[in-house]
């Protein structure tokens, strides 16, 4: 089953003194926080600083911990937190943490090239439905096996930019150089393997920075190091089982994510209640055409992020390789029980005059961001005036009654622009093109017409219809 922390759980073993220390006015109010994720147990500071509560606490971050433990990488305000899971679906409970997308650099390449990739990597953004999707972290691979240049590349990286790094060497040698230039930010150190574990785990244990454990194709090795890890005292820890893409590896691959996750959440085992990293990178080992790698790298990782990657390295920079995968992570991680909308009210499109015309929609928010952007693209000024469609878009909340003719009115109405213009008209979708005759009735003195049914056909129903038509009105 599930283990799904309820707010009485966490309400049990907090002090339960409403002293309002966590930023809530009661411990029932915080515990529901914890229970939901969104806020961290840590934010209780008598819980964390008063040694009478020291028994307390003991059972507090036993109850606490999700059985996929939550592991945090690099430091303020520069850190990413993997894992944190819960739940096996997101419609059991909204998942927290989305993937962190981690890209290659290698410390082979000049300096120059190396700062070049690397800001190039933290300035990587795509805007979608009003969010900014990111890149998260630097994966620093030791391609020159020498320790002096690792730590070098390090240094630079930690100069240059701010994304938290991830140190790939499997020689202790090499981590250790660059975690005496680094290890103060706390980067992930990938990895320790069944050959060099002993060393690995002083390095975590000493710099203390969480640590990827990896152990392509072998389950029971990976289980085996983790206990012993844990049994050391180092927690913080990320499980690599290996990413095999050939032929039917690639379908063992995802069942073997899917059965360590299962583990962790359904038996709550407790070796295996850690993020899991791949690899999708791995596709540039192999020899071929380079879009043919591109869009395997792209359809792997948005394999393996559906199968419980927690995090993920990558190659390529191209935005085609990377737009699916950061559209498909923000999909993943977008609560369900929460429609994405956006606030109801009059929003400006270019400079609109008192002779612009009116554009209605609902406040689904990809409704809202594409119809904004088509506006944009016709290059017209104009009002957008945005009715509260429940965060449904507008075909379904026009079927479902959510829209109806007297909400748009009454939009109108409250927008101020019936006194403001001194042409009125309004184009309303499409879609709600049953509303138009009855609006011409609730909106005197208002000329109604039905827009495109599709946003993307506004530029051209702009140039062919509504320019003429405001000539006219
Ligand atoms: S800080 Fe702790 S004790 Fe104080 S109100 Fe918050 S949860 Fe309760």
């Amino acid at each position: 089953m599930p283990k799904i922390l309820r707010p009485l759980d966490v309400y049990k073993v907090l002090p339960q003194t409403n002293c309002g220390a966590c930023g809530e006015s009661t411990c029932m109010a915080f515990a529901a926080k914890v229970a939901d994720g969104v806020a961290d147990l840590k934010l209780c500071k008598p819980l964390f600083e008063d040694p009478k509560y020291k028994d307390k606490l003991k059972v507090a971050l036993e109850v606490a911990r999700p059985p996929v433990k939550d592991v945090v990488i690099g430091v303020p305000p520069s850190q990413v937190v993997v894992g944190g899971k819960r739940v096996m679906f997101r419609h059991e409970l909204t998942f927290h943490n989305p993937t962190a997308i981690a890209i290659d650099v290698t410390d082979e390449l000049d300096e120059q090239s190396l700062v070049k990739r690397a800001k190039a990597i933290e300035s990587f953004v795509f805007e979608r439905i009003g969010q900014q999707l990111k890149l998260n972290l630097i994966a620093l691979r030791c391609v020159s096996d020498v320790p002096e240049k690792f730590a070098k590349a390090a240094d630079l990286l930690a100069k240059n930019v701010s994304l938290p790094l991830i140190l790939c060497s499997y020689s202790p040698d090499a981590m250790e150089e660059a975690l005496t230039v680094v290890g103060n930010k706390r980067p992930l150190i990938y990895a320790a393997t069944k050959e060099n574990w002993k060393e690995m785990l002083e390095l975590a244990d000493k710099y203390k920075c969480p640590i990827a454990i990896s152990s392509p194709g072998d389950v029971n090795m990976l289980k085996s190091l983790a206990s012993t890890f844990m049994g050391a005292g180092v927690e913080d820890i990320i499980l690599d089982p290996g990413t095999f893409v050939k032929g039917d590896s690639l379908a063992e691959t995802i069942s073997t994510f899917a059965m360590l996750r299962r583990a962790a959440i359904e038996r709550e085992d407790k070796a295996v209640g850690f993020p899991l990293m791949a690899v999708p990178a791995v596709v540039w080992m192999e020899e071929g055409d380079e879009v043919d790698k591109k869009m395997k790298e792209s359809y792997i990782a948005s394999i393996l992020m559906t199968r419980f990657a927690d995090l993920m390295v990558m190659h390529s920079l191209d935005f085609w390789t990377l737009m699916p995968v950061l559209v498909w992570r923000q999909n993943i991680y977008t609560d369900p029980r929460v429609p994405p909308s956006v606030k109801p009210g009059v929003y400006e499109i270019g400079k609109p005059t008192d002779v612009s015309p009116v554009f209605i929609t609902g406040n689904f928010a990809l409704t809202y961001f594409l119809v904004k952007g088509d506006l944009e693209n016709s290059k017209i000024d104009a009002y957008l005036v945005v009715t509260d469609s429940e965060g449904i878009s507008v075909e379904s909340s026009v079927a479902g009654k959510r829209l109806t003719a007297e909400k748009f009115a009454e939009a109108i109405k409250t927008s101020g622009l019936d006194r403001k213009l001194k042409k009125k008209v309004l184009v309303i979708p499409g879609r709600a093109a049953k509303f138009s005759g009855e609006l011409e009735e609730l909106l005197p003195g208002w000329k109604v017409l039905v827009g495109p049914r599709d946003s993307s056909d506004i530029p051209a129903y702009v140039e062919k219809v509504l320019k003429r038509e405001m000539e006219s009105a």
